[in-house]
């Protein structure tokens, strides 16, 4: 397997690498300094001020053309090949910068979807707007009642004339606090089997009867919200596909989250900064970079990040073969999302009683960031399929072990 880039795509690569400069140092103050390195993409953990730094950002890749390097150019996208979106998505990542700018569901799965499944009056109301930013969408599937077990969600959409009225609620629901639109899976028929009575709507988030109550996370952002729904009125043209076949629409949208869910983690980026850390602090009374057991776990740490890396690219040269994307999705994100929690693990052992001080406290190493990152890392193991989920998927799709 050959894993090197032509002269070209190189050419490209530099094109590329400087624009995510400019604008990210243009954006957000820094050179190369995004949201956060180790939860780049995890949009719902910015403040006002870095939300606004975001949107400005993305603005920017939209002018430049790169914000969806991966969609069709008839909708607005860059109709980039997957070399030259794998490339992009290295340099991103690499920098530390959110893939899609500030509307990561909307152009990574929300916009896909509606490209393939949605009404020509769908694609034309909301595929450009999501490319300028001018509609934030979230993704309202999981209830308090209805996660890994999806299906069994119960918010209720009841037709009336032409409107859809729905009550509910939802949860752990992304930026639906900054959203201005949202996906939302609903009941439509309680007496046929759970997966054959839902259906997919397109919601505004600003009719009336929706209710956003933000969630404190154990970092201490509120990102994630609880979502209320009380007779909320949406017309019968939101409505993705056919009545009550709603479930096919959301595997559709999932699929695209877990392609992304694997490469979304700046985990290289994220080892080489606990390579940095390791070359300015002390481990058992010496300087942790000649400690045999530091040693030790930063090469791991370098050939797991290469690993999955090179593993992504094994992935693209079957896609490019023609072959859809299959469980090596769930790999990727099984692998990536929890080396990135061990990379978290470690930094914090490294630090010893250090690594627990806060951000803000006195005495906290690079200002308290890999505690929080060690927090926050848990969280990529639970999103887009538990771990436990991800190997249940693999136990069964590639080792054919019996169904659990
Ligand atoms: C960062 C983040 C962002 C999110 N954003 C959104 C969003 O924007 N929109 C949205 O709708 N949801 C979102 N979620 C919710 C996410 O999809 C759910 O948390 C996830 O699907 C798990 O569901 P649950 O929390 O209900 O846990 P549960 O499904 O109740 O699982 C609890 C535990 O049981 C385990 N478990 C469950 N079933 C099995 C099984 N069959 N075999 C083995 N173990 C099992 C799980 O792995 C987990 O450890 C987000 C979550 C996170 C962490």
């Amino acid at each position: 397997m050959d894993f090197t880039f032509t002269p070209e795509q190189e050419v490209y690569r530099g094109k590329l690498r400087a624009s995510l400069e400019k604008n990210s140092a243009e954006a957000f103050g820094r050179k190369g300094d995004g949201p956060s390195s180790s939860t780049a993409n995890q949009l719902d953990v910015l403040d006002d001020r870095r939300w606004s730094q975001l949107l400005d950002y993305h603005r920017r890749l939209y002018r430049d053309g790169i914000v969806a390097l991966h969609w069709p150019k008839e909708w607005g996208g860059g109709g980039a090949s997957m070399i030259e979106q794998a490339i992009y998505q290295d340099e991103a990542l690499r920098l530390g910068l959110p893939l899609y700018g500030a509307n990561q569901l909307a152009i990574d799965r929300i916009g896909p979807t509606l490209m393939h499944l949605g009404t020509e009056e769908q694609k034309k109301r909301h595929l450009h707007k999501m490319l300028t930013g001018e509609q934030i969408w979230c993704q309202g599937y999981s209830e308090p009642n209805a996660g890994s077990d999806l299906a069994g969600l119960q918010t209720r959409a009841v037709l009336d004339g032409d409107t859809f009225v729905v009550n509910g609620q939802k949860v752990w629901t992304s930026l639906a606090h900054r959203a201005d639109w949202q996906v939302l899976l609903v009941r439509t028929d309680p007496s046929a089997p759970k997966h054959k009575g839902i259906s997919y709507l397109l919601v505004d988030m600003h009719s009336p009867g929706i209710t956003v109550r933000p969630l404190v996370q154990i970092t201490g952002d509120a990102g994630f919200n609880e979502v209320f729904y009380d007779n909320v009125r949406v017309p019968k043209e939101n409505l993705v596909g056919e009545l009550n076949a709603g479930w096919q629409v959301s595997i559709a949208t999932l699929m695209y989250e877990r392609v992304s869910g694997g490469t979304r983690h700046p985990v290289e980026r994220t080892i080489g900064e606990l390579i940095d850390l390791a070359k300015t602090v002390e481990f058992q009374g010496v300087p942790a970079t000649s400690h045999p057991y530091v040693r030790q776990k930063l090469a791991q740490f370098a050939t797991e990040g290469r690993c999955l890396r090179l593993s992504r690219y094994r992935s693209l040269t079957s896609q490019l073969k023609g072959k859809l994307p299959g469980v090596e999705s769930s790999f990727g994100k099984l692998f990536g999302s929890e080396l990135n929690l061990r990379v978290a693990m470690f930094a914090d052992e490294m630090l010893g009683p250090y690594g627990a001080l806060a951000p803000g406290s006195l005495g906290a190493v690079e200002g308290g960031r890999w505690m929080n990152r060690t927090l926050a890392a848990r969280a990529f193991t639970i999103a887009a399929g538990s771990s436990e989920i991800q190997h249940n998927i693999i136990g069964e799709r590639v080792l054919k072990l019996p169904k659990g």
